[in-house]
C-alpha cells in the first residue's frame, strides 16, 4: 500500500511508533525512525534488520527547527523524497494540578505539541515542493473529554486536534492531507507505567472488552497514509474500542 513512499515516524523506537514502522515497512515504504537518542534508535534498527535497505535512524531535537530540517533533508537525500510524516513521539503525565512544576508542564507541551508544529512545518516545506504528502498526528481519546489528573497531557492532545484540523485546511491546496489518530488504552510502555488497578478499571469500560494492541492502532495509520484515504483530510480517527464514545 505504500510502495516507493518515504515516511518519517517520530517516537518510532517502541510502542505505537515502532508498530507503525513495522506496518509501513511490510507495505513497501522506506522508513526513518526518529528517536530521542542514537542508542534507542540503533536498538530499534536492530529489530528491523530484515529491512535494512529501507530503514534508517535520525535523532534530532524535535523542537529545534534547524536540527529537524537537517534530519529531514538527510532522509530525502537517502531515499529521494519525504512523503509521509507521523508525529507520534509523546510523553504522558498524571501529576495533580497542585503539584505540577512549570518545568514538567513545559516538557509535555514541548514534545507533545511544539514538536508537532516544528516537524509539520519542516515536512510541509519539503512536501509542497514535491507536489504533496501526508501528515498524521497522534492524538488520544483523552483529547475529547480530558482526564482527571495530569491536565497538561490531554491539553496537548486537544491542541494536536486543533493543529490537525487547521493544517488540513491550510495545506489542502498543496495536496498535503493532514489527519490524526486518537488511540484509546493501548498496550505499550506508556500504559505499563500505569497502576494495574487503573488499567483494569479502564478496560472494564471498553465496549470491545480489551485494551488496544499497537498493531490495532498502526493499521489506522496505514489506511490514512495510503491512497485508500485520498479524500480524507482533517479527520481525527478514534481507535479506542468505543471507550470514550
Ligand atoms: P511509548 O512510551 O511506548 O513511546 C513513546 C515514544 O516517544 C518512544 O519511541 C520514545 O523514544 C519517544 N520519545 C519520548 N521522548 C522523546 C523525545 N524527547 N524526543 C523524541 N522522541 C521521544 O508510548 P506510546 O504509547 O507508544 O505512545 C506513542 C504516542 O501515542 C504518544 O503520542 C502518546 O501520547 C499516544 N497515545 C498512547 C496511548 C496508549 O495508551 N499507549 C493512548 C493514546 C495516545
Amino acid at each position: 500500500m505504500l510502495k516507493g513512499k518515504t515516511a518519517v515516524i517520530t517516537g518510532g523506537t517502541r510502542g505505537i511508533g515502532f508498530a507503525i514502522a513495522e506496518k509501513f515497512l511490510e507495505n513497501g515504504a522506506n522508513v526513518a525512525i526518529a528517536g530521542s537518542r542514537k542508542e534507542t534508535v540503533d536498538k530499534a534498527l536492530e529489530r528491523l534488520e530484515g529491512y535494512k535497505d529501507r530503514v534508517m535512524g535520525i535523532w534530532p531535537d524535535l523542537v529545534s527547527p534547524d536540527e529537524v530540517k537537517a534530519a529531514f533533508d538527510s532522509v530525502k537525500d537517502r531515499f529521494g523524497s519525504l512523503d509521509i510524516l507521523i508525529n507520534n513521539a509523546g510523553i504522558s503525565s498524571r501529576t495533580s494540578i497542585y503539584d505540577y512544576t512549570i518545568e514538567e508542564f513545559e516538557k509535555i507541551i514541548d514534545l507533545n505539541f511544539k514538536a508537532v508544529f516544528v516537524c509539520s512545518q519542516a515536512a510541509a516545506r519539503i512536501m509542497k515542493k514535491e507536489g504533496g504528502g501526508v501528515i498524521i498526528n497522534t492524538s488520544s481519546m483523552v483529547g475529547k473529554f480530558g482526564q482527571p489528573s495530569g491536565c497538561g497531557y490531554p491539553a496537548t492532545k486537544f491542541a494536536v486536534n486543533g493543529m490537525t484540523q487547521s493544517l488540513a485546511r491550510e495545506l489542502a491546496k498543496d495536496n498535503i492531507r493532514v489527519n490524526a489518530v486518537a488511540p484509546g488504552v493501548t498496550r505499550t510502555d506508556m500504559v505499563a507505567s500505569l497502576p494495574k488497578e487503573m488499567v483494569d478499571r479502564i478496560s472494564q469500560n471498553i465496549p470491545l472488552g480489551r485494551p488496544g494492541e499497537p498493531v490495532d492502532v498502526a493499521n489506522a495509520y496505514l489506511y490514512l497514509a495510503s491512497d485508500m484515504a485520498s479524500y480524507v483530510t482533517g479527520t481525527i480517527l478514534s481507535v479506542d474500542g468505543a471507550a470514550m464514545n
